[in-house]
C-alpha cells in the first residue's frame, strides 16, 4: 500500500499577496441582528461552537502567511 503523502496548503496572503504554505486561516463570522433567522443545522454536522452557530451563513475565511500579517491587514478592512 502507498502511505498517503499530505499535501502542503497553499493558500494566496491576505495581506502581502504571496502564496503562503500551511497559512494562517482566520475564519470570520458575523453575527446576526436579533431576531434574524438562525440556520438550521444537520444532525450529521460537526459540532460547532455557539458563535459559529450564530450565524454561520456566511463565513468569510482569510489566509494569512501568519500572525504578523494579520494585524498589518485585518479581515475587517475590505
Ligand atoms: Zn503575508
Amino acid at each position: 500500500m502507498k502511505k498517503k503523502v499530505t499535501k502542503p496548503i497553499k493558500r494566496k496572503c491576505y495581506s502581502c499577496g504571496k502564496m503562503a504554505t500551511n497559512p494562517y486561516v482566520y475564519h470570520v463570522v458575523p453575527a446576526l441582528s436579533y431576531g434574524e433567522e438562525i440556520p438550521v443545522y444537520s444532525k450529521s454536522a460537526p459540532k460547532t461552537d455557539r458563535i459559529t452557530l450564530r450565524g454561520n451563513k456566511k463565513v468569510d475565511v482569510y489566509n494569512y502567511c501568519n500572525n504578523q500579517c494579520k494585524s498589518d491587514r485585518p479581515p475587517t478592512c475590505r
